[in-house]
């Protein structure tokens, strides 16, 4: 953005939140607030920071967990500018393809877990989710076992907004108004959300346990009913919940015990979040599919993928027939070279070994500081996501009434300090960009206290 668009007056701010609020049905809002307060005009990001409407804020969400390698690289801009005069668009359906699919498919192979061979390209994590769940769906009809046919996800799950991904989310609120939680394709079984619901129970024995939620819904269900399994390897949207390291290589021998696909939505994790390339090293478990998005092109592009290993590839591939699905910009020659870059950029600099060594243990150690709050009851991290659990009592650990909409006023306040983080019902959530420094933690952490601080003192 250049200088001039960024000092527009106050006048022309005005004018563009009324042309705004006039047409724009935004996501996740309330249309009603809409009418109250206009839309908050975001112009110009740069690092770690975004400003808007003349004032500046860390950001200590990245966007929304997505801009990774930090806003406003020039070489991404380059790389977008470059392709975009080269081949704007061509699609791939019926076996054609472009350098930068080819180039970005090779640079995905060498870095995903081992066991993932083959890769569909489409652009949201909703998209890749929806592909994991018809792929699954197929593999199961191209092996005589068409009965095969529900997704199991999770309580708190999130993974994503179309209406067969939004099925598998596990938040009551989100289903409400579209059916969805009638759908009879999608089951949910318990989150391994210790904090919440660990009771007496030691962390790693609560793993065990979450995981074997999953196996007698199985033995209820009938796993010749059964597709997959879905999950995320921590769940970031709905809280930040981080599973014992007991659970996922539990999951994955119940997945297989019982002959059901497992899918690993690594839309957030994946690509580096964890201070690994991907949850499933992080948490030790290999799924069948995998699907990544928010991180590939950090928010450069509209970009995500769907990873197959050879099982459930060689099902796919394995008849003649047109393969029944695919999007306009599947494989667009910009968003690959984009997140081609974006890969380079995360190699080179090696910000994912400095989430592992440096900035994520600092990140961990700053932000426990806040558990001297009283109304901080636990603070989780894994990498750089943290979640930062409010109770009413630290000893019984009960929560605060939902009503309150604490972490709300929490994350209002904080930008009132200067700082942009997420409230998840009773948690407040914060998934910084790599490149974020010491200083950045420092001013993150200081400016949530005194948010959380305000808030705590106006409590009755
Ligand atoms: N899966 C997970 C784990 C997510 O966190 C999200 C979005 O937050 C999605 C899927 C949906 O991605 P998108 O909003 O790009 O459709």
């Amino acid at each position: 953005m250049t200088e001039k668009t960024w000092n527009v007056s106050l006048t022309e701010i005005q004018k563009l939140q009324a042309l705004d609020r006039q047409a724009h049905l935004h996501s996740f809002t309330d249309p009603q607030a809409m009418v109250q307060a206009p839309p908050f005009l975001m112009q110009k990001a740069a690092g770690s920071q975004v400003m808007g409407q003349g004032i500046q804020l860390l950001d200590a969400m990245a966007g929304l967990g997505n801009v990774n390698i930090g806003y406003g690289r020039a070489e991404m801009a380059e790389v977008a500018y470059g392709v975009m005069r080269d081949l704007s668009y061509y699609h791939t359906f019926a076996g054609i393809t472009n350098p930068w699919a080819a180039r970005l498919t090779e640079l995905l192979m060498e870095i995903v877990p081992s066991q993932f061979n083959k890769v569909f390209y489409a652009n949201s994590g909703s998209e890749a989710v929806e592909t994991a769940i018809k792929m699954a769906r197929l593999y199961w009809k191209r092996e005589g076992r068409e009965d095969k046919h529900l997704i199991i996800s999770r309580d708190f799950a999130y993974h994503g907004s179309t209406i067969a991904s939004s099925a598998l989310n596990g938040l009551r609120v989100m289903h409400e108004d579209f059916g969805t939680e009638t759908s009879e394709d999608a089951l949910h079984v318990e989150a391994p959300f210790w904090y919440r619901f660990g009771g007496e129970m030691e962390f790693e024995e609560f793993g065990r346990y979450a995981a074997k939620c999953l196996e007698e819904k199985i033995i209820e269900v009938g796993a010749d009913n059964i597709a997959a399994f879905i999950g995320e390897p921590v769940q970031a949207t709905l809280g930040c919940i981080i599973p014992p390291k007991s659970y996922w290589p539990e999951i994955e021998r119940i997945c297989r015990d019982h002959d059901i696909l497992l899918i690993a939505d690594e839309v957030v994790t994946g690509l580096g979040r964890t201070g690994e390339w991907f949850g499933q090293e992080t948490f030790n478990f290999s799924a069948d599919i995998m699907t990544l998005a928010k991180g590939l092109s950090s928010g450069y592009q509209a970009i995500s993928a769907t990873l197959f290993n050879d099982r459930v590839a060689s099902v796919i591939e394995g008849e003649q027939g047109v393969l029944q699905h695919g999007f306009t910009t599947s494989a667009h020659p910009v968003a690959c070279a984009v997140a081609a870059q974006n890969i380079k950029i995360l190699q080179k600099e090696k910000l994912i070994e400095r989430i592992r060594d440096d900035i994520g243990p600092y990140f961990k150690t700053k932000l426990e500081e806040l558990l001297d709050i009283p109304i901080i009851g636990e603070v989780r991290t894994c990498g750089l996501m943290a979640g930062i659990e409010l109770c009413q009592d630290k000893e019984t650990r009960d929560q605060y009434p939902l009503e309150y909409y604490l972490c709300q006023h929490i994350a209002q306040a904080a930008l009132e300090t200067g700082v942009i983080v997420r409230p998840a019902g009773n948690v407040i959530v914060t998934c910084p960009p790599f490149i974020f420094t010491h200083e950045d933690v420092d001013a993150l952490v200081r400016r949530l206290r005194r948010a959380i601080e305000f808030v705590h003192d106006r409590l009755k």
